[in-house]
């Protein structure tokens, strides 16, 4: 597949729907979409990355008692001169800080067998990778999990 120009926001809607069976009466996502340029990106390589950190932000709230005001917040924003920031935050039950320096390896997982692979986001980091981009993840147990991806709007020529 080849690079694409494409709207960022429609991936991350298009996500959403596919994730709406588990978010719907459930969770409350809020949006902030800033004014963002096209990017220049491997569409479905993008949305593996938005699928893989919505599910993580879904299965985390999943955790949290039904009364509990579920909340997902996806904020996107331009940043000058040449990049995008995405930021995923769920109120979830954070990560520990025992676990956080491993949760990019390769099969990690604090989940049930079956529940999960540990591979989500191993993904998440080589697709950003591949894109010339970063992750940082924030966390704080008891409140919540941020993850934010920064993007370059163009892919280098090299
Ligand atoms: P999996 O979801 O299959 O466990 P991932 O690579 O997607 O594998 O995530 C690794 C681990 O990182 C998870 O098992 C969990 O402990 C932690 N994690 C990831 N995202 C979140 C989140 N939003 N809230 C809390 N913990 C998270
Ligand atoms: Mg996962």
């Amino acid at each position: 597949a080849d690079v694409k120009d494409v709207d960022l926001h429609e991936g991350i809607d298009n996500t959403l729907l596919i994730l709406n069976h588990r978010v719907k009466n459930k969770i409350e996502v809020i949006k902030h979409y800033g004014n963002l340029p096209l990017i220049e990106c491997y569409p479905a390589q993008l949305n593996q990355v938005f699928m893989n950190l919505l599910s993580n932000a879904i299965d985390a709230l999943e955790s949290t008692p039904d009364d509990y005001n579920k909340q997902i917040v996806i904020a996107t924003e331009f940043v000058p001169p040449d990049r995008v920031k995405v930021r995923i935050w769920d109120n979830g039950a954070g990560i520990a800080a025992e676990v956080k320096n491993k949760i990019f390896d390769l099969f990690f997982t604090t989940k049930q067998v079956g529940k999960g692979t540990g591979l989500g986001l191993s993904i998440c980091y080589q697709i950003i990778k591949k894109h010339s981009g970063s992750m940082q993840v924030n966390s704080e147990v008891g409140k919540g999990t941020e993850f934010a991806i920064f993007l370059p709007i163009k892919q280098s020529s090299t």
